[in-house]
């Protein structure tokens, strides 16, 4: 665990959140700035940079499965969602701990970099 970085505090409860998912690998919690009805983050526990920093494969399977678990606990399964995770600046990665936006809830726009 990184000292420095918040979300290796939140993922292993140095400081509370509010959870959506947790297994032994990665948590997810509520983003606390929202920008659809369900946002949540997706957060391994081991300390990643982005997604091509030596992420194991049974680290990115568990975040697969936590995309799912968060889907049918928001209900979005169905009516569908959008995953994105930030890598560096071009991309304006702000928190730098691996995480994969979860949002749903309303229709997300036409293109891929619609609101
Ligand atoms: P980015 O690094 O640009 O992919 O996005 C970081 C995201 O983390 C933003 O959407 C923030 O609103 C969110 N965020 C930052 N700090 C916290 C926190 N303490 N709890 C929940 N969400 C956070």
């Amino acid at each position: 665990m990184h000292d420095d970085c918040i979300f290796c505090k939140i993922a292993n409860h140095v400081i509370e959140s509010d959870y959506v998912y947790e297994d032994d690998l990665v948590c997810a919690f509520r983003d606390m700035n929202p920008a659809a009805p369900t946002h949540v983050l997706v957060v391994p526990k081991e300390h990643y940079e982005t997604i091509v920093d030596g992420v194991p494969a049974q680290t990115l399977a568990a975040m697969t499965h936590a995309i799912d678990e968060v889907a049918k606990a928001e209900g979005i399964s169905e009516s569908g969602f959008r995953v994105i995770s930030n890598a560096g600046p071009d991309a304006d990665q702000v928190v730098k701990h691996l995480h994969f936006h979860v949002l749903g809830g309303r229709f997300l726009g036409e293109g891929l970099l619609a609101e």
